[in-house]
């Protein structure tokens, strides 16, 4: 039965390839999302990371009314060698992409130092030009901001008109503040639930609440007490329970705000079933 406070999964993705391996235990990935959507689940954003995952992540949203998709270049995947023409071409794509009924934002982009495959300076060249392209085309970001907060809140301070979300939030609650004073968002995943995740916590109990998302990062960040196995939307309901459990509100207030955070943030309008 379809919950009354169903939960909007704000980043996953549906279209790796981790959801075709018969090895997750999981149901093919289509019955795990029919199940999902009417259940606990009411909508999901599936984030691409390269042209090709861009692609198949709205293919996928194509074939659910509640499942969006956001397009972009993740750090680790920026081509190699920088080539600027290549760049352009790639932004070119992206921005046509932008314009599909199904893409709500652009992401997932920013800062990765904890890997240096792709060199800090390349990384840079990629996430400045996406923030030039989400101001010209009005759209949220996704960041992916991992051991980086200094250089992404540069970033951030460098194209004050753009809007974002850093996802699976890994800052302090400091530079939380900071960002919600901007008008931007904090989407907390899984890691909420973990044991040591003691700034992450301070983070849940001092955000402000019209500015909080939940999210998976499926197939990854799967929340206690399922660690070790493949991560999905219906994990959410731990996620939540955690949050609100932190607040001391009840369980269906985190669910209701941040699905109508999330509605509002990424300019998703209600169909007439949904209530
Ligand atoms: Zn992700």
């Amino acid at each position: 039965m379809k919950s009354q406070h169903p939960i909007f999964d704000t980043h996953a993705h549906y279209h790796d390839s981790r959801f075709a391996s018969p090895d997750t235990g999981l149901p093919q990935v289509n019955e795990l999302l029919n199940t999902l959507f009417t259940t606990e689940i009411s909508h999901i954003i599936n984030v691409g990371t390269d042209i090709p995952h861009s692609k198949s992540a709205i293919a996928l949203a194509e074939q659910y009314p509640d499942m969006y998709a956001v397009v972009g270049m993740y750090p680790g995947s920026c081509p190699l060698p920088f080539d600027e023409g290549q760049m352009e071409d790639i932004i070119a794509q992206f921005a046509e992409m932008l314009d599909h009924e199904k893409v709500v934002g652009l992401g997932e982009i920013g800062f990765d130092f904890h890997y240096d495959d792709v060199p800090h300076d390349i990384q840079k060249l990629w996430f400045d030009r996406q923030m030039r392209l989400a101001k010209e085309k009005q759209v949220p970001v996704v960041i992916h901001d991992r051991e980086a907060h200094g250089a992404v809140m540069d970033m951030i301070a460098a194209h004050p008109d753009v809007r974002g979300v850093l996802h699976s939030y890994s800052g302090s609650a400091e530079m939380a503040r900071q960002l919600c004073d901007r008008g931007w968002m904090i989407s907390l995943s899984g890691v909420v639930t973990f044991k040591n995740a003691r700034q992450t916590v301070e983070v849940a109990q001092t955000v402000p609440l019209q500015h909080l998302l939940i999210e998976t990062d499926a197939p990854y960040l799967t929340p206690h007490p399922h660690r070790g196995k493949t991560n999905h939307s219906g994990y959410l309901v731990h996620t939540a329970a955690r949050i609100a459990e932190i607040r001391g509100i009840s369980e269906e207030e985190v669910r209701d705000i941040t699905r109508e955070n999330a509605l509002r943030f990424f300019g998703i309008k209600k169909r007439p079933t949904f209530r």
